[in-house]
């Protein structure tokens, strides 16, 4: 993960094989989504900081956290391209081909805020479905009240800009399903489900 890293941001490989999450998102997909387009962002964020190189010495968390005091051209390159960074290694991180269930701790978290794991499902999904144009649905833990929650974000914004402790993030960019899914963005979320990998999910929760 580039998130306590300076410049230049590196290109972090897919932490499975590109098959590995068949027939559930397909490897043409995979091969795309990681190799072009993850790899874009980092390549542009790392041509931002070089326009802007008084910035070489910043993590991309104290980026993303500061957005609003950067310039305005590397502002929006920040928000865009190291919000692309980050949130897709959560999202290859957060996934993979071992089928895994929740714990009894963070299934005690789930049940706490939605009552059960089928309510959860319907959240993310409504959530993802309900954003309109491209971003994510995700879940996340409140900074504060420690709660999860199921929101929707737009294009590559992050929630740690909301104060918010990233859990589970459901990318919903047409890039992430339109090879195998198409339009059916409903179908690619029903699949998803499938490969989360649980054990990493409660692995990014805060005591
Ligand atoms: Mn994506």
């Amino acid at each position: 993960m580039n998130i306590n890293n300076t410049y230049p941001f590196t290109y972090e490989p897919l932490p499975y094989e590109y098959d590995a999450l068949e027939p559930y998102i397909d490897t043409e997909t995979m091969h795309y989504h990681h190799d072009k387009h993850y790899k874009a962002y980092v390549d542009k964020l790392n041509a931002a900081v070089e326009a802007n190189p008084q910035y070489k010495n910043w993590t991309l968390l104290r980026l993303l956290l500061n957005v609003d005091s950067l310039p305005s051209d590397f502002r929006t390159a920040v928000i865009n391209n190291g919000g692309g960074v980050f949130n897709h290694e959560l999202y290859f991180n957060s996934m993979g081909p071992d089928k895994t269930n929740p714990s009894t701790r963070m299934m005690n978290f789930i049940m706490e805020s939605f009552g059960n794991y089928e309510n959860f499902m319907k959240a993310i999904k409504a959530a993802a479905l309900g954003q309109f144009g491209s971003g994510y649905g995700w879940l996340v833990q409140d900074g504060i009240t420690k709660r999860l929650m199921v929101i929707a974000t737009p294009n590559q914004d992050t929630v740690i800009s909301l104060s918010m402790m990233p859990l589970l993030p459901l990318d919903v960019w047409e890039h992430a399903y339109y090879l195998k899914h198409k339009n059916e963005r409903d179908k690619y979320i029903d699949d998803w489900f499938n490969v989360i990998n649980w054990d990493w999910v409660e692995g990014q929760m805060e005591d």
